[in-house]
């Protein structure tokens, strides 16, 4: 029997996960942050809760006897990321990232790219009134500070659970994707978006709103990935698969 830690919060994660409960050598411990209230239905066993740093997850791999450490974070969840690849080197177990691509830029995106969600915030144009923000409930701070700046603005905020930051002048959406094409269409003539705020995520389930900003003419203030650390990655579920399958 061999113990796989999946560091979660994602539904790459989850899908993950309900593919190797049915590998019968295979015992899967998925690990989540906390942040979500409500999370994703998770099968197998999980955990919950910060590990304590770089030596909190590598005490955690070698007093649970983890055997591979997989990561399947959000591809902008830097710090358990880096936390990960140098945890797994302490314990001496094979690790692995498993990142979805990213989206790419295509004829008729409007893109202004970012480093950060601060940057975000102070990159929206001026003259913009109406920012649908999509990158995170947890990063507000950025635009409570443009709001006092710019006090006519209004913001549309869409996130799973509430968010702990009020803006002034928005409304708050609650709802969890995968978002369809007419959804996103929809919803930025409804509130008559004139920006977006995005993380670069990658992946299906959040790309619709992309691609309804191309069909509308509507510009999108991207956030870049952080830089990754070097090790093993692959980009779908099924190379993850591949790779503990190779050892
Ligand atoms: P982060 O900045 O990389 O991590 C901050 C801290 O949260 C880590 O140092 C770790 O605490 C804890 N942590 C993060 N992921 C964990 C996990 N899977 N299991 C146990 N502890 C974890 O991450 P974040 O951006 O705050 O994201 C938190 C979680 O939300 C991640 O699991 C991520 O997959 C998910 N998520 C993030 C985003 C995003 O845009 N950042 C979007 C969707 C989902 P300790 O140092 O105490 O171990």
């Amino acid at each position: 029997m061999k113990k796989v830690l999946i560091l979660g919060g994602t539904g790459d994660a989850v899908k993950l996960a309900d593919q190797l409960v049915n590998i019968p050598e295979i015992e899967v411990i998925s690990s989540l942050a906390g942040r979500t209230k409500k999370p994703s239905a998770l099968v197998g066993q999980f955990r919950i809760g910060g590990f304590g740093g770089i030596e909190g997850l590598a005490k955690y791999l070698q007093e649970n006897a983890i055997d591979f450490l997989i990561d399947a974070t959000h591809p902008c969840a830097g710090q358990i990321t880096i936390n990960g690849a140098i945890a797994s080197q302490i314990a001496q177990i094979p690790h692995l990232m498993l990142v979805r691509p990213q989206w790419e830029k295509l004829s008729g995106d409007n893109w202004i790219e970012v480093e950060t969600v601060e940057a975000s915030a102070q990159a929206i144009p001026d003259v913009i009134k109406r920012i649908f923000i999509t990158s995170g409930r947890q990063q507000l701070e950025p635009f409570l500070q443009r709001s006092q700046t710019y006090p006519d603005t209004w913001y549309l905020m869409r996130s799973i659970d509430p968010p702990d930051i009020e803006l002034p002048n928005s409304q708050v959406l609650l709802d969890r994707g995968p978002f369809s094409l007419e959804q996103e269409r929809e919803l930025l003539r409804e509130f008559q978006i004139e920006a977006i705020v995005s993380k670069n995520s990658g992946g299906a389930a959040t790309y619709a709103k992309v691609a309804a900003a191309r069909e509308l003419g509507i510009p999108i203030v991207m956030v870049q990935r952080p830089a990754m650390p070097e090790g093993d990655k692959v980009t779908s579920i099924e190379e993850a698969i591949a790779w503990l399958n190779s050892r």
